[in-house]
């Protein structure tokens, strides 16, 4: 059964049921203690259009195809129109950005409308991001403009079907409306076209909600907001302990098998993102989702030459903190952060830290293998395969080496014939290098002799080559959100054009598919994107 209208769906707000209400309703900047959100209605716009949306989504919400044509439903999904069972709010919270507290931040631009009871993907909250002011708003607007919605829409869509856990994006719509923004921070702004985008996930719950308890010494709501937590999207953590939830109190222990349980998720996160050589770009704790989900896509971008110390976002060019190497290290530091909010509920270190090391041994746990997947070594062994990823990945950054193309070639590498000269074994991966005089030389040399050890390694496990080939290609995508790629959508989106956007949203459904025709979506990064600003380095302004 699909339903022709969002009012008909399971409209069930426990957030708002359960915690407490700001009690002060106008809608003005202000700090807001006490409380976990505050209930504001989104902005009504000019000209709400649709630009795209996600079907896997409308079907997860067992919408019909045919409400995309309804004037209400597009209404809705920009903040025009009011949907009954919806209970619009923004949240408060703090947050540590770029390793040093903030204090309130909260959802200065994002409203989350309520949350649906689905019948096979349990609940999951509907925000709108770009809908206007907020009391968290600080001294912005409240609004998000084309280019940062089509990439938060495209990229979390993208990320979803790369297998990464990830907030969704059901839709990107046009406002109506011209946004100011200062793209470049030199003092130059200009007027730019607004849009919302409608997310979508089981919570947008972030560390920086506990932090900004923990940091107001307001123990009763840290509790509340913990508990509420756990019951409702960690039940099963109580069930493992046999505690019936409606009983009240919480047992002691709770808090940190939920922490160490946090920190796992987050590790899985990770350890995906380095598979497909994501980098978020600003891993403030305001940023973390409690349900390890990828949330908040600003200034991210997609490795292109592997490079570890890259990071796409300027704000952070002198520091690259959030740099992709250091994303493992970040996150940690960050659920340290979340451990030191909760520290109240648990009060004893011991317990903490050591759920904080469930982190640390599962990214250890979990690295490794995943790096032993992306180069199909089947009876993977720790100690003794260790020298052969560290081998490549000291190789990698030595020529600027298309990460995605790299290893899509590994895959093609032949290990049936005994003899194989220099020239067929790099054939495979010519096209990953952007520069081919770089595999002259000496690094042509250490090339080779790591893909002759890597052969021999591979025939060891004594399978087909094809067998190893989709193994590979079924962990590394062919068809990633490249930065070119989300900014050419961007300039046909600016003009009016939605084809693109709607047709990478399509090739992106199927990132390890070969889908012959769409190759030029796979190709490397051409030249004149190499330092076009949106292709390889970016701006928190959005
Ligand atoms: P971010 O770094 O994008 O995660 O944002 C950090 C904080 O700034 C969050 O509290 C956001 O809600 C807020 N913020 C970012 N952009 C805007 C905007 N245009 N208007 C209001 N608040 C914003
Ligand atoms: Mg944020």
């Amino acid at each position: 059964m699909t339903v022709a209208d969002l009012a008909e769906l399971e409209w069930d707000n426990s957030f708002t049921r359960e915690l407490a209400a700001d009690e002060n309703t106008l809608n003005r900047v202000r700090q807001v203690h006490g409380a976990a959100y505050s209930r504001v209605m989104p902005t009504p716009t000019e000209a709400p259009t649709l630009i795209a949306v996600a079907t896997e989504l409308l079907e997860m919400f067992g919408l019909d195809h045919e409400i995309v044509e309804n004037e209400q439903f597009v209404r809705a999904l920009t903040g025009n129109a009011a949907v009954a069972g919806t209970d619009p709010h923004a949240m408060c919270y703090g947050g540590h950005q770029f390793g040093n507290w903030a204090g309130q931040l909260g959802d200065g631009r994002a409203i989350t409308l309520g949350e649906v009871l689905t019948a096979s993907d349990g609940r999951q909250t509907l925000q709108l991001k770009g809908a206007g002011p907020t009391p968290y708003s600080r001294t912005a607007d409240g609004l998000a403009v084309l280019r940062s919605s089509i990439r938060e829409f495209l990229c979390s869509e993208a990320m979803h079907h790369l297998g990464v856990p990830t907030t969704r994006a059901l839709s990107v719509a046009l406002t109506g409306d011209k946004v100011m923004r200062d793209m470049f921070y030199d003092g130059r702004p200009a007027l730019e076209q607004g849009a919302v985008v409608c997310r979508v996930a089981p919570s947008f719950i972030r560390f920086g909600n506990f932090e900004i308890y923990a940091a107001r010494g307001d123990t009763d709501n840290l509790r509340r907001l913990a508990d509420y937590t756990i019951t409702t999207h960690f039940a099963e953590l109580l069930e493992a302990r046999g505690v019936d939830p409606t009983d009240g109190l919480l047992p002691e222990g709770i808090y940190v098998d939920w922490f160490a349980e946090v920190a796992r998720r987050t590790a899985d996160m990770v350890v995906h993102w380095q598979r497909v050589g994501f980098v978020h770009g600003v891993m403030n704790t305001d940023n973390m989702s409690i349900h390890g989900l990828t949330i908040d896509y600003g200034p991210y971008g997609w490795l292109e030459d592997y490079d570890p110390g890259w990071t796409p976002n300027t704000t952070d060019a002198s520091m690259k903190r959030y740099r992709f190497g250091a994303q493992p290290h970040i996150a940690s530091w960050n659920l340290e952060r979340l451990a030191n909010a909760i520290y109240p509920l648990v009060e004893e270190v011991e317990p903490l830290e050591s759920a904080l090391n469930s982190y640390v041994s599962r990214f250890n746990e979990r690295w490794p293998q995943m790096m032993a997947e992306k180069l199909g070594i089947a009876g993977f062994n720790p100690e003794l395969d260790q020298s052969l990823i560290e081998g490549l990945l000291e190789l990698l950054p030595r020529a600027e080496t298309d990460m995605t193309l790299f290893f899509r070639g590994l895959a093609e590498i032949d290990t049936a014939s005994s003899l194989i000269g220099d020239d067929e074994l790099l054939a495979p991966l010519a096209s990953a290098y952007y520069l081919p005089d770089q595999l002259n030389g000496d690094h042509r040399g250490a090339m080779i002799a790591w893909l002759r050890l890597y052969r021999d390694r591979v025939a060891a496990d004594g399978q087909p080559d094809s067998t190893r080939r989709r193994a590979m290609n079924s962990v590394n995508p062919k068809y990633v959100l490249r930065n070119y790629l989300a900014q050419l959508a961007i300039d046909d989106a600016e003009q009016g054009d939605f084809a693109l956007t709607n047709e990478l949203l399509d090739v992106l459904r199927r990132p390890y598919d070969e889908q012959p025709g769409h190759e030029r979506f796979a190709a490397k990064r051409p030249d004149w994107a190499r330092a076009r600003p949106g292709c390889s380095m970016l701006s928190c302004s959005s």
